[in-house]
């Protein structure tokens, strides 16, 4: 069977326009599953019963199952979502101080790029997502958030997985959430989080209108970074910097880069010095993150006062550097953290 949403709006139209739809049923449909988050034929109930029932043989419009919610005191919810094939993901709905949500979305079953700070990277890599399977992350997270089709929210490819690793279905299911008739939700409001895989940001930057871009960054330096990221080999950080100085970047926005504090490892005043030297000619800010640990890591978060003396030295260099709040933290909202806990279905 089928899955509609692995299809763009366009394309729902020419497949059901085929099985003899005339147009307006398929803006309808089009409206039940993106403006009305609905993902059950049977609840359209504009389209006459015998229609609902030819629609729900012949496709599906989400395949992921929710397994699991678990919500923190401060309302970040994290969810777990098994797919048609028991592989298990895991996305996050974040409120913001700015009273919006934030939802934090997987690009893969489980991640082939081994970070060493990353339990999901213990996982390897089970399969990418298809477009469905990450449009319906977004679908099903604004429902239980009980936001309309007015509501805006944000979207960041931060979950399990490396969105540039799975780029066609990334860009696709883009597509789909941006469309008019899709989510209509402006690309300003879409991050692309990745490890840092050159080829990868070029062809992003091929795109007509490029998503926001965030970089795990994690070393000012290559030395360190292969110890923490074996993705370092084949994307030096030259390499990689040369790649985001050409990013067309809108006027007035800036590169995200990460910066996962490990004790001992990444957290040393010369490591804070080098950044700006390193990142230099590019608009920027840096979120600084505690290490979350996790068991058999081996690596521990800075404590407190190393946190600040690392925050201060790139202030001091006039850089923008926030420290992320462990939001999540107690509901083990790192990444990969939840899918790791939990269990195939059975069957
Ligand atoms: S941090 Fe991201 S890219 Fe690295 S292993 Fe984890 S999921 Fe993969």
């Amino acid at each position: 069977m089928e899955t509609l949403t692995d299809l763009t709006p366009a394309e729902v139209q020419e497949r059901l326009t085929a099985q003899g739809l005339p147009a307006f049923r398929s803006k309808q449909i089009l409206n039940w599953i993106y403006g009305k988050t609905v993902t059950d034929f049977r609840e359209m109930t504009n389209l006459s019963k015998p229609l609902r029932e030819e629609l729900a043989e012949k496709w599906r419009i989400s395949s992921l199952k929710e397994l699991k919610q678990n919500k923190a005191s401060d309302g970040t919810t994290k969810f777990g979502f098994a797919l048609y094939d028991g592989s298990i993901i895991e996305s996050v709905r974040i409120p913001m101080e700015t009273g919006k949500q934030t939802f934090c979305i997987s690009s893969q079953a489980g991640c082939a790029m081994g970070c060493k700070f990353c339990s999901t990277a213990r996982m390897g890599l089970i399969r990418n997502l298809s477009p469905s399977e990450i449009v319906c992350q977004a679908l099903h997270l604004r429902r239980s958030a009980g936001l309309n089709e007015k509501q805006v929210f944000n979207i960041v490819f931060m979950g399990m997985g490396e969105p540039l690793a799975n780029t066609d279905n990334v860009l696709k299911a883009i597509n789909i959430l941006t469309d008019k008739d899709g989510m209509n939700l402006s690309r300003r409001r879409i991050t692309v989080s990745t490890c840092g895989i050159v080829n990868g940001i070029r062809r992003l930057a091929r795109e007509p209108r490029p998503p926001r871009l965030a970089i795990s960054l994690n070393a000012a330096d290559d030395e360190t970074r292969r110890k923490i990221m074996p993705i370092t080999e084949g994307n030096p950080l030259d390499e990689l910097l040369d790649q985001l100085k050409r990013y067309p970047l809108p006027p007035r926005e800036r590169f995200t880069f990460e910066y996962v504090l490990i004790g001992g490892v990444n957290d040393r005043d010369e490591d804070a010095a080098k950044l700006p030297r390193l990142l230099n000619k590019l608009r920027y800010k840096i979120n600084l993150i505690p290490f979350n640990p996790f068991p058999g890591s081996g690596f521990l978060p800075p404590d407190p006062a190393r946190i600040e003396a690392f925050q201060q030295i790139l202030f001091s260099k006039n850089i923008t550097a926030t420290l992320r709040k462990s939001k999540g933290c107690e509901i083990q909202g790192a990444c990969g953290q939840l899918a790791t806990t939990l269990k195939k279905p059975r069957g």
